[in-house]
């Protein structure tokens, strides 16, 4: 896998050498055998570039985003679906290149701790910052690359949407001596700047991240061993059923729903987020918010309306694809009395669901406003001032939950028959966990 990072770190149980993906949440140790999940400080992965030792100056830590996303084009023809995944600096300071370039697949990375030596300047740029410089950057490229009439287009549609669906941040060393400043990776002089100005640029204050925490991936409820891909951000029990999650400093419940599957037996199933949001809670305020073909029934308007996006990994068209495809085929939904023969269809599809045959959830919650702001821009394209609308709109998803949904393998595809969804599974991750 291209831009996939190796962290190299030592196992807390063994001392064992360890090495994970740094996408991971689960350290395996290949000696003992142990699985702990990796918890982070406040949620966000923090990870260094080795210092190489030299008998001078101190080490300043200098902050980059590691961004993974979905972008999206929204363009009067149509959408345009493209991926992202860069590093970009965080922090305002002088003669730093303003990405990591391929460095941190080069060198190994190790886990940020209070105990790392040297001063950990703040990240004070945010991502939307970056986001925005890159498109300004392919702007210009396109620009010149396609001609007047492309850029005409997009002049009077300035947008491009952004789903972070990874982001972590990785410190590189320098090293200040009296005089000079060095990238302390390589203990290579940085050329054109001085000490005293570096100083003088540099942002005060000293961002020491939070201790790393392993926790035992055992079930907190029974004991039982939980099952997860490596880099699943929800953990599930086979034993008692109970999915979690890493909390603050332990694993805290995960309450998921399953939906049943009409009379067929699932062979794999895939995690969604079923979100709320107060822009559009019935159905019939999606239709009128975003100017769907339809009439509005009046049941519409009592109708509880859930937006859902893909939990697991999916490129980004897929991803849009069957957001678009189950936020319109409302699951769940009130139905007639047929479907009402299975006493307990929610129990009986609880009972279905196989903890190892579940795809890994890996978009975090953080990403949900931003989805539902490209779900809506895309399902409205058709009316004007679509964004202008979206804009003055509260888009902030106020709950959410992780609904498992039934599918079937066809061979090629997993495929939910009752509600139009179909994923390839070349687009999603390995079918249970990564090999
Ligand atoms: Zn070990
Ligand atoms: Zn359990």
């Amino acid at each position: 896998m291209p831009n996939d990072w190796i962290v190299e770190e030592r196992c807390p149980q063994c001392g064992g050498p360890v090495s994970m993906h740094e996408a991971d949440r689960i350290l395996t140790c290949a000696y003992c055998r142990v699985r702990l999940y990796v918890l982070a400080g406040n949620a966000l992965p923090k990870y260094c570039l080795p210092v190489k030792p030299a008998p001078i100056g101190t080490i300043v830590m200098v902050p980059y985003w590691r961004l993974r996303a979905h972008r999206y084009r929204l363009l009067p023809s149509g959408v345009e679906p493209g991926a992202a995944d860069c590093t970009a600096i965080a922090a305002d300071v002088p003669g730093l290149a303003p990405s990591l370039g391929v460095r941190a697949q080069a060198v190994p990375l190790r886990f940020a701790t209070p105990a790392a030596e040297g001063r950990f300047l703040p990240a004070t740029r945010p991502p939307d910052l970056v986001f925005q410089q890159l498109e300004r950057i392919r702007r210009v490229e396109q620009g010149l690359a396609r001609g007047p009439r492309a850029s005409e287009e997009e002049a009077t549609t300035p947008s491009e949407a952004t789903v972070t669906t990874a982001s972590s941040l990785v410190y590189t060393p320098v090293r200040v001596s009296a005089r000079s400043v060095f990238d302390a990776v390589l203990n290579r002089r940085i050329a054109g700047i001085d000490a005293d100005r570096w100083k003088n640029a540099v942002p005060e204050g000293d961002d020491r991240p939070a201790p790393v925490r392993f926790l035992a991936t055992l079930c907190p409820e029974c004991g039982w061993q939980l099952e997860g891909a490596t880099d699943t951000l929800v953990l599930l029990c086979v034993n008692c059923g109970r999915g979690w999650r890493a909390g603050e400093s332990q694993l805290v419940p995960a309450p998921f729903d399953v939906l049943p599957a009409d009379g067929w037996t699932p062979d794999a199933h895939l995690p969604f987020w079923r979100a709320g949001a107060r822009a559009a809670a019935t159905w019939a305020d999606l239709v009128r918010l975003v100017n769907l073909p339809r009439v509005v029934q009046p049941a519409w308007e009592h109708e509880p309306l859930g937006f859902w996006f893909p939990a697991f990994t999916a490129h980004p068209e897929q991803f849009l694809r069957a957001a678009q495809t189950l936020t319109c085929a409302r699951p769940g939904r009130p139905v007639a009395a047929a479907a009402e023969q299975a006493a307990t269809p929610a129990d009986e599809a609880r009972a279905s669901l196989q903890p190892r045959k579940c795809q890994a959830v890996t978009l975090p919650e953080t990403a949900l406003d931003e989805a539902l702001f490209v779900l809506l821009a895309t399902l409205g394209r058709a009316r004007r001032g679509i964004r202008e609308v979206l804009a003055a709109a509260d888009l902030h998803v106020h709950e959410r939950r992780l609904v498992y949904v039934p599918a079937r393998f066809n061979g090629r595809e997993l495929v939910n028959p009752e509600l139009g969804l179909t994923v390839q599974t070349r687009q999603i991750s390995a079918f249970s966990s990564r090999p």
